[in-house]
């Protein structure tokens, strides 16, 4: 059986509506579909439905929100919500990504509103997750992982906790060019996917790793079970370079 395998690019604050048009052109004539591999891609809000429309005949490219607010509609100025995401375009969203907790000050209690939001939306939660170096260091990642996975899926039945995406995301690696080992990695996973059980989830959960992937390390890292796959920032936002990556183990 194949392997299956989920590539996501989180663009951050790169590539608005042109630059995304571009990327997305030249990467799906790069990229033929292959099966089972999934390929994600976050774009800022204001490039989603280019990235959409430019991929509509690719079921296995999935557009996705950086974020989005758990309320449906009204007055909050500035703020994405699902049913909008999923006019533009969008099948999933981001929620709690490192940078959303410790720049923007997103809440535990945060997560969970919008994985609910997400998921009442029709649109697939990639739940990110992660320590800081101080609690790594400390001896407290599985404490901090696990109490960040049971906030974002809190009060959830089992069949919506199936359709939730794990990232797991050490925030030390993320953007600083140092990552976990794929042993240190594959040992995180595994007390995810424990919990995952533990919370009903059947089938096996999508949990993938996130934090300085890139061309030199992904193959290693991938080497390991546990990992579904990769969340990628920096090394996402070149079209020829993530069209390599995405491609890796053929
Ligand atoms: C991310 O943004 O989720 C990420 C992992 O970034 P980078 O690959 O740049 O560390």
């Amino acid at each position: 059986m194949t392997r299956r395998l989920t590539f996501a690019a989180n663009w951050k604050m790169h590539h608005g509506p042109l630059a995304a048009r571009a990327f997305i052109d030249r990467f799906l004539e790069l990229v033929p579909p292959r099966e089972g591999r999934e390929l994600w891609v976050f774009p800022p809000a204001a490039s989603l439905h280019v990235v959409a429309d430019a991929a509509r005949s690719r079921a296995d490219v999935k557009p996705g929100a950086q974020n989005v607010y758990w309320e449906p509609k009204g007055a909050f100025t500035g703020e994405l919500s699902v049913p909008i995401a999923r006019e533009a375009g969008a099948r999933g969203g981001l929620v709690g990504h490192s940078e959303r907790r410790h720049v923007f000050g997103e809440t535990d209690e945060d997560t969970r509103r919008k994985v609910l939001a997400l998921l009442d939306g029709g649109l697939t939660p990639l739940l990110c997750v992660g320590e800081k170096l101080a609690e790594r260091d400390e001896g407290r990642t599985e404490d901090v992982v696990l109490r960040q996975l049971r906030a974002g899926l809190g009060g959830l039945d089992p069949e919506r906790v199936s359709r939730v995406m794990i990232a797991y995301e050490p925030v030390w690696a993320i953007g600083t060019g140092r990552n976990a080992t794929p042993r240190d990695a594959a040992a995180v996973h595994a007390v995810i996917r424990a919990e995952l059980g533990r919370l009903g989830a059947t089938g096996r959960s999508t949990i993938l790793y996130g934090g300085s992937v890139n061309l030199g390390n992904a193959l290693s890292l991938l080497a390991e079970e546990e990992l579904d796959g990769v969340l990628v920032g920096g090394a996402s936002l070149e079209a020829d370079a993530w069209a390599e990556l995405v491609g890796i183990g053929a």
